[in-house]
């Protein structure tokens, strides 16, 4: 039987533009819907016009501290709409050039609501396209609860479209996007609290980590309202918003920012015309090769719920292209050292196991810890320490988990990953010559446990 395509890819995101260019480089005649924005979450309304505003954010701590080193700036003024207006410049620029990607690639470029209406057949527009293999990369989609007066709030998507910036915000959620957004709002000048239903935001992330982040966002002048959650939200006639608290304490604000998890992004897809079987908790559910139930159809990213995160996505979108179409070179997606960073004000870098994971794991742990103030703020006001911390197996000496919550901790977090990929030894971070004068030189001069089981 022939078919229109090799394979079709529904969604523009991160893992599907790389499935479907990496395809169409090995030889397949590839097509890809995309029913939003070219690139997906990601670079519209994710990765990319995040770590933008966190860069706007960071302006605020920068003027202030350009005091001690000589500099007086005046009074500093921002003005949301020139960040905004510029943030939407880049992103069109990155849209034009995701465009060219595709298109360089011989991709067939299909802008519409993708539905599927069997095993090897999508619906763009109005046209059906008969496909060999389909992949589902749809994404997802934040979720807000479901409380009276939900549409008040905001979430992520048109957080980074509002008109002005809120005087007051409320951000609700102990995760990735919360905290960011926290250090976005605060460090451009609104009043920021965050409430988290939990004792401690960033569930999952080593203790420490979570400890110190706390207290460095109060530093900074966020306040934290952590073991609450709001019930009703209630729209003032002076357009403020009432949120009332599980405790009855009700907050006035003018904005409240849910960043409570995303679901996957299903709608309308036509799932129901195939076998394709979603998990507990709804994502699609795929085995080792991202099939699906059905045989011709793949997914891939945050609709199979896995680790959400761009690169992960791309990483699931190389290894189907070269599993399908240049097996020779196809290797699996190896899910172990992830690093990840969280772009809250101080970040955050991690990767490998948190200490309390090894413990429970059945690891020997020694730890190392170094708290202390970076070299760029002695001159200033700033009483922002950087947190350090290694997870070491006392058996073997391996380094099991590298954390860091200070500036830049991204950047440094992805060198340490491939020396744990790697099976680095405490022993081998010893022997490595630091850079000086830096603050990731600490990693390699940890000398003295805090904590050996
Ligand atoms: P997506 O990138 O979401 O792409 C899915 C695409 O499919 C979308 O363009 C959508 O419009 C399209 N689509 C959906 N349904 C259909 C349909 N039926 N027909 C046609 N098209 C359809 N990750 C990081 O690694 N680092 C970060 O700093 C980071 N920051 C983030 C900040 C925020 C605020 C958010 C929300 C996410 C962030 N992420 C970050 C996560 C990252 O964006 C996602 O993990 C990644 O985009 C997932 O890629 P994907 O290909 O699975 O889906
Ligand atoms: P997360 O899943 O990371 O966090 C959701 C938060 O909302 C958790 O703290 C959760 O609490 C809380 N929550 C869930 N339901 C409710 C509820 N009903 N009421 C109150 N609180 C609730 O989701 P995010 O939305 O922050 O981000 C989604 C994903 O996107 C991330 O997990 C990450 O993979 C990715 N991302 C990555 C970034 C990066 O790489 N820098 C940046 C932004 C997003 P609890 O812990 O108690 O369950």
């Amino acid at each position: 039987m022939t078919y229109d395509f090799d394979l079709f890819v529904i969604g523009a995101g991160s893992g599907g533009v790389r499935a479907a260019r990496f395809s169409a480089d090995f030889g397949a005649k590839v097509a890809v819907a995309e029913s939003r924005y070219l690139g997906g979450t990601c670079v519209n309304v994710g990765c990319v016009p995040k770590k933008l505003l966190v860069y706007g954010a960071h302006f605020s701590d920068d003027f202030e501290q350009a005091k001690g080193f000589g500099w007086s700036t005046g009074e500093a003024q921002f003005d949301w709409e020139t960040l905004i207006a510029n943030k939407n410049r880049e992103i069109e620029r990155l849209n034009g050039i995701y465009r060219k990607l595709l298109s360089n690639s011989g991709v067939t470029l299909f802008e519409g609501h993708a539905r599927l209406t069997d095993a090897h057949h999508v619906e763009v527009n109005g046209k059906r396209y008969s496909a060999k293999q389909i992949l589902i990369a749809t994404g997802g989609w934040p979720q807000i609860p479901d409380i009276p007066g939900r549409e008040h709030a905001i979430t992520s998507n048109e957080a980074f479209f509002l008109k002005r910036l809120p005087k007051r915000v409320l951000v609700v959620g102990g995760g990735y996007i919360a905290v960011e957004f926290a250090g976005i709002f605060n460090g451009l000048g609104s009043d920021t609290r965050l409430l988290y239903r939990g004792d401690l935001f960033l569930r999952g992330f080593d203790q420490a980590v979570r400890t110190h982040l706390a207290e460095e966002l109060t530093k900074n002048g966020v306040q934290l309202d952590f073991k609450t959650n709001i019930v009703q939200i209630d729209k003032q006639p002076d357009g403020s918003l009432l949120a009332t608290l599980e405790d009855g304490r009700q907050l006035e604000t003018d904005s409240i920012f849910y960043a409570t998890g995303r679901r996957p992004m299903l709608d309308n897809l036509g799932l129901e015309n195939t076998f394709v079987e979603l998990n507990d908790a709804g994502y699609i559910s795929v085995n080792e090769n991202f099939e699906t139930r059905e045989p011709s159809i793949l997914a891939l990213g945050d609709v199979i719920g896995g680790v959400q995160l761009t690169p992960v996505a791309t990483a699931e979108g190389s290894a189907i292209a070269r599993r399908l179409f240049k097996p020779e070179q196809y290797r699996p997606v190896d899910y172990r050292h992830i690093p990840t960073a969280v772009f809250s004000q101080p970040s955050i870098g991690t990767v490998g196991l948190t200490q309390e994971q090894a413990t429970a794991e059945g690891f020997n742990v020694t730890i190392y810890e170094s708290r202390f103030r970076p070299m760029k703020l002695t001159l200033t006001d700033s009483a922002e320490k950087t947190l350090m911390k290694l997870v070491v197996d006392a058996r073997t000496d391996k380094v099991l988990g590298v954390h860091m919550v200070g500036p830049d901790a991204g950047e440094i977090i992805q060198g340490l990953a491939i020396a744990l990929k790697a099976g680095a030894t405490k022993r081998l971070f010893d022997e490595t010559i630091g850079v000086h004068p830096t603050s990731a030189e600490e990693f390699v001069t940890l000398r003295t446990p805090v904590m050996a089981s």
